[in-house]
């Protein structure tokens, strides 16, 4: 073990992972070492994930890993969702859990670790550190801390933490309080130093994307967030937007959309259901009008748009009927890219009082039917592309193919481009599509044919 040395794991979304890196970036500008070997690091940090229940197990069973192997002088500290909404299960789970940090509270890690330094030459082993959500930050300023996470030549960056939708099926609200929308100016800030340091594409992200600039008293913030970076980074290549809330997508929105080329024609808008009753029971947006109009609007304007969405299969009191509007709707939007998820129920959310009716397989069963209409959807459109060129971005290479992503594919979710030959990561290159497959594409450089 080395002193100043920690090792952090980040579990959960990408949301997370931008809180992880700026905890990182804020230990070793205070002089700490960073170790992927535990055994190396006297600080042990777990940032978990709190979302849904198996994620919840999964944090629960890398912090006990940890705590079993954990040696004398070594500190575990508990950071993130579970511990802002479950402390009590942590500490009664993992006992050798020595401090924990909520959400929103990522930026106070150096004292945390200081004062369970303090802590421990006291003889006080065992108190728990935790800090309410809406604690003022203290003394540190946060300002010139990269609220991003870099994997190779793409960067997701945060412009907003927290939800105020009122989804009743949701536990985020409960973990990270209402929208907080980071300011204009540190966002464009940031996304040139990422520019300057060789990002070429920059995923934004937040809980819901289309509130940005809500809380500063903006109207339409993301159009005038994305007016303001494709103007001020103009050699950003990529600028991709995630979690889209339906019935926020304005007409600037779209227009910015389809008159500024560094902005892919991507969208990901997380639809949950299509049936008006069953949205309503998940207090969610259910104008279905609005939905078709919008997106056919956006296909009209934006050329090539590809359009995600995720659903939500088997929420309480979902009927065969429901279902198969669900379905219809599927086969008649033809979405490029769709996530099924099964409902599982979260304690202390709004839907609470309806139970969790549908039976395991019934869910299970309407999940595979779903996957399997999206799944030759999906093929027929990956189809359309053979013979097409794209731009990809080179992610990695392994056994003489090249793996990278185009503008269709947001990473981690969505599909692949499997290119024959060698290219360099971080390039942006163009590939013929030779081949398609239900989720993933294959092709050639299109410079060497
Ligand atoms: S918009 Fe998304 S994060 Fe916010 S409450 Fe709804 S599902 Fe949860």
């Amino acid at each position: 073990m080395k002193e100043n040395t920690f090792h952090l794991v980040s579990l959960g979304c990408a949301k997370n992972t931008v809180d992880s890196d700026s905890m990182a970036q804020l230990l070793l500008r205070d002089g700490y070492n960073a170790s992927e070997d535990p055994a190396l690091a006297d600080v042990l940090i777990v940032n978990t994930c709190g979302f849904i229940g198996p994620s919840r197990d999964e944090s629960i069973g890398v912090l006990r890993e940890l705590a079993e192997e954990k040696e004398e002088g070594q500190l575990l500290i508990a950071a993130g969702c579970l511990t802002q909404r479950f402390s009590e299960l942590v500490a009664q789970e993992v006992p050798g859990v020595d401090g924990m940090l909520g959400t929103r509270r990522w930026m106070d890690i150096v004292q945390v670790v200081k004062k369970l330094r303090n802590m421990r030459n006291n003889y006080r082993p065992e108190v728990l550190y935790h800090l309410p959500e809406n604690a003022k930050t203290v003394g540190t300023d946060e300002s010139d801390i990269l609220r991003a996470n870099v994997f190779g030549a793409s960067a997701y960056l945060k412009i907003a933490d927290g939800c105020r939708r009122p989804c009743a099926f949701c536990s985020i609200p409960l973990i990270k309080g209402t929208a907080v929308s980071r300011p204009l100016e540190a966002i464009l800030e940031e996304a040139q130093i990422l520019s300057d340091n060789g990002v070429r594409e920059l995923i934004l992200i937040a809980q819901d994307t289309t509130d940005y600039g809500h809380d500063l008293g903006m109207k339409d913030g993301l159009a005038i967030l994305l007016e303001e970076l494709t103007d001020s980074v103009a050699e950003m290549e990529w600028i991709r937007i995630m979690y889209a809330y339906p019935g926020y997508v304005t007409d600037r929105m779209i227009d910015v959309m389809a008159s500024r080329p560094q902005i892919l024609p991507y969208l990901d808008i997380p639809l949950q259901h299509a049936a008006p009753m069953a949205l309503r029971r998940m207090k969610r947006p259910a104008n279905m009008d609005w939905v078709h109009k919008t997106l056919a609007k956006m296909r009209e304007r934006i050329e090539n748009l590809a359009i995600r969405t995720t659903f939500i299969v088997g929420y309480p009191g979902e009927t065969e009927e429901e279902f198969q509007a669900l379905l219809d709707f599927i086969e008649e939007t033809r979405f490029d890219r769709v996530g099924a998820f099964q409902f599982s129920f979260e304690p202390g959310t709004t839907s609470e009082p309806l139970g969790d009716p549908v039976p395991a397989e019934v869910k299970e069963e309407r999940w595979e039917r779903l996957m399997e209409i999206q799944q030759k959807i999906s093929l027929q459109i990956n189809q359309s592309f053979v013979g097409k060129t794209l731009d990809v971005l080179i992610e990695g290479f392994d056994d003489g193919i090249a793996i990278g992503r185009s503008y269709r594919d947001a990473p981690e979710i969505d599909g692949l481009v499997l290119i024959e030959g060698e290219a360099e990561i971080g390039a942006m290159v163009p590939v013929r599509i030779t081949g398609a497959m239900a989720y993933d594409l294959t092709g050639v450089l299109a410079e060497t044919n």
